[in-house]
């Protein structure tokens, strides 16, 4: 429920005053970590999609050793190489974009820039990926009887939530041609501390 609760104040942009109200359960620390947690939600978005395009490559490539068309397994047309190489590509640029976006949060450095960028490129190249994993499985693909169904449908929504494809584009335009700058934190958040988080957490 409170996840929830912070993820509304997130697409509402409600100032930290509200925040509280709304999760009056919590305390202020809890508030404050879970307020910076929707800074970074964007960057685990970016991770879980990237871990879907790593999916959608291995059924695909699982798949595509199966089926056989013209002779031969449909892993040795080159036009299904290519599909299963697109989406190699995606997984290293996604994986290289989320881990500078949470290496920046690590250090303790605004990373609003850099999650957006994680997310749009993630999300889309998982809807990409998903799509063409269905291609791959042809009318298979379309059914239910394999996962890439469910991974066009979860990737489909991944573009609308936590910021519209449109909505990133256009922040990316904003910071790329000085129309954006990040306004300084009322609190900003510490680098990553692992000592103090593992005794926090034996707490
Ligand atoms: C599966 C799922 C889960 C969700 N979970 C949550 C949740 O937990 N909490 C929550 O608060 N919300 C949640 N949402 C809602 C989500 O954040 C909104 O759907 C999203 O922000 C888009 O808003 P909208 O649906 O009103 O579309 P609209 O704002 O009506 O947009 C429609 C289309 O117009 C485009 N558009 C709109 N404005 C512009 C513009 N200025 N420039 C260019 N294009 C534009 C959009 O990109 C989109 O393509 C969820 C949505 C989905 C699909």
């Amino acid at each position: 429920m409170h996840q929830i609760q912070a993820w509304q104040m997130h697409q509402t942009a409600q100032p930290l005053q509200q925040a509280k109200l709304s999760i009056s359960s919590l305390s202020a620390d809890e508030v404050l970590v879970r307020v910076s947690g929707c800074g970074v939600c964007h960057t685990d978005l970016g991770f879980f999609y990237e871990g879907i395009i790593k999916a959608c490559r291995d059924e695909s490539i699982r798949y595509a050793f199966e089926r056989q068309t013209f002779g031969k397994p449909i892993a040795e047309h080159q036009l299904v190489q290519q599909m299963i190489a697109h989406m190699q590509q995606n997984i290293d640029i996604g994986e290289l974009l989320v881990l500078k976006a949470g290496w920046l949060k690590n250090q303790g450095i605004r990373n609003a820039r850099e999650t957006s960028m994680a997310k749009w490129y993630c999300t889309e190249a998982a809807n990409r990926a998903a799509n063409d994993a269905v291609q791959i499985h042809g009318a298979y693909g379309y059914s239910d009887e394999y996962n890439v169904e469910r991974h066009l449908r979860n990737t489909k929504s991944a573009v609308i939530y936590e910021g519209t494809s449109q909505i990133h584009t256009l922040l990316q335009a904003a910071y790329a041609m000085g129309k954006r700058k990040d306004k300084p934190m009322r609190c900003e958040m510490p680098a990553y501390d692992p000592d103090n988080w593992q005794a926090e957490r034996s707490k």
